[in-house]
């Protein structure tokens, strides 16, 4: 019998089972997918010139501890995100706005103070110390904006961070797990940051997959198990069997859920969870995050003088970077095509989806037929929503009321289940930042729960 049986082997589990390893208990991580990370994957250039971060990407040294640990403990290197030069907007009518990266578009005098009105107000809010409200929690984000007096730009542009930060429209969320979520970050401003005060600061050179491989590594290839998707949980009170669809059984004297709670309902879970967690987890959202990643030869737009951040309310692009290695003449724009405009995009052609990305693009950096926008050497494109053992990302988003109403049972152990995932973080939720911490709390949570049982562990 194992001490440990993790299930999922995204970031939050590997570092579940290394800290429960690191205080003496036996572990095994059961994995669904033949790699791991989960929604950290770096898929390498056919070119040869490194790889595509088909997940996460971003990082920050100096807000990021554990993140920026394991960099440096693997001596990876780290490219820092580029600003110098004019970003470009696009409105709901396709019109260009081409402004210097870091103010507010050039939107009309009265829309540019409505939305740093709003913006201030939002980031003031997720600053302050507060649990979130219930009456905030049974607002949408949309409409607490609205109440604010958000006029139709300001309004776009608060959907707009939604569809880059969750892949879900304003009118999706609740205004209390919006404004948590960001306090949970540091604050709104630091969660949409692309400097050394923000969560885009900085891209690991060759891939962030480095990270879960070389926590992989640490625990020792033999403790996980690939190509191991769990079919059932059962807790006997006294130990867990937890039974693969390959037909093995593995049993624990703790179990450890990674995956994210929209997917508890796959677990076969017995006996059932209580009725509040079931109703919370089945009623979070997942939302349409799509990456469409544009390889090239040469960073065409430096040379026009833009620095590769584009936005827009047209879509379905809702936000572009340069994710360029320059000294690997990697050179690429990584588009997210998300939220709603994600989920029709989703649905086209695998060469629709390509073009309607070029043209876009073309259409945003005012440029011809005979561009190089055109003339891709790679293009990748990711639709998270498709992959079974991911179903949507970027992480759960509760359902309206539900943030506050089921505060006290949302991520909180059951019997010998424990539950572990970027969702419940404290801190960078949403990020491999926050897997890392909440497979941190969870670890220490089940060593706790023996050591009641017996003394022999300590963290
Ligand atoms: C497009 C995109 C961009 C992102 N950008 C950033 C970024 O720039 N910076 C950043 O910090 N974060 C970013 N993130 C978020 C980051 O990837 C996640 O927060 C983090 O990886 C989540 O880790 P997790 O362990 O909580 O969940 P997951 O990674 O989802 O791990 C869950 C694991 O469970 C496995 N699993 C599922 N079902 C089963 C089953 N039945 N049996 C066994 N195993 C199962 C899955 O395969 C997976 O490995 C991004 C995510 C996406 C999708």
């Amino acid at each position: 019998m194992f001490d440990v049986v993790v299930v999922g082997a995204g970031l939050s589990g590997l570092q579940a089972a290394y800290s429960a390893q690191k205080a003496g208990l036996s572990v095994v991580i059961l994995e669904a997918r033949d790699r791991v990370g989960g929604k950290v994957w770096s898929v390498p250039l056919a070119s040869k010139r490194g790889t595509a971060d088909m997940g996460a990407a971003w990082v920050n040294d100096r807000l990021q501890k554990r993140v920026w640990s394991f960099i440096e403990q693997f001596g990876l290197q780290v490219v820092k995100q580029r600003l110098d030069g004019k970003a470009v907007m696009q409105t709901e009518d396709g019109d260009r706005i081409v402004y210097p990266y870091g103010i507010t578009p050039e939107f009309t005098p009265a829309e540019k103070k409505n939305l740093e009105f709003i913006r201030d107000h939002i980031q003031a809010a997720s600053l302050r110390p507060e649990r979130p409200s219930p009456e905030n929690d049974n607002v949408t984000l949309d409409q607490y904006v609205r109440n604010l007096g958000a006029c139709p730009k300001t309004v776009q542009m608060v959907n707009v961070w939604s569809r880059v930060m969750h892949g879900l429209e304003s009118t999706e969320q609740s205004a209390a797990w919006f404004i948590d979520y960001c306090r949970r970050n540091r604050g709104l401003l630091s969660v949409r940051a692309d400097d050394e005060t923000g969560g885009n600061h900085l891209r690991i050179s060759t891939g962030a997959q480095q990270i879960p491989n070389g926590l992989a590594h640490l625990l020792g290839s033999s403790n996980i198990h690939l190509s191991s998707p769990v079919a059932s949980i059962e807790d006997h009170r006294s130990h867990v069997t937890i039974t693969t669809t390959t037909g093995r059984t593995f049993v624990g004297k703790k179990c450890i859920i990674s995956l994210p709670s929209t997917m508890y309902r796959d677990l076969n879970i017995s006996p059932p969870l209580p009725a509040p967690l079931q109703e919370v987890a089945n009623s979070t959202l997942l939302g349409h995050y799509n990456k469409a990643i544009v390889c090239y030869d040469r960073p065409w737009w430096r040379d026009l003088g833009y620095n590769g951040f584009i936005m827009s309310y047209k879509g379905p692009v809702i936000v572009g970077r340069d994710t360029s290695v320059d000294e690997n003449g990697f050179y690429a724009l990584t588009c997210f095509v998300n939220g709603r405009e994600g989920e029709k995009w989703a649905k086209l052609y695998p060469h629709e989806r390509r073009r309607v990305v070029l043209e876009q693009l073309a259409a945003m950096y005012d440029v011809g037929l005979d561009s190089e926008v055109y003339r891709p050497i790679e293009f990748f494109e990711q639709i998270w929503k498709h992959e079974p053992y991911s179903k949507g990302a970027l992480a759960p988003v509760t359902a309206l009321g539900h943030y506050t109403k089921f505060d006290s049972v949302y991520g909180k152990p059951v019997g010998n289940l424990h539950f572990v995932g970027t969702e419940f973080s404290t801190e960078w939720k949403g990020y491999m930042e926050g897997a890392l911490c909440s497979g941190e709390q969870g670890a220490k949570g089940v060593v706790e729960a023996l050591r009641r049982q017996s003394p022999r562990a300590v963290l």
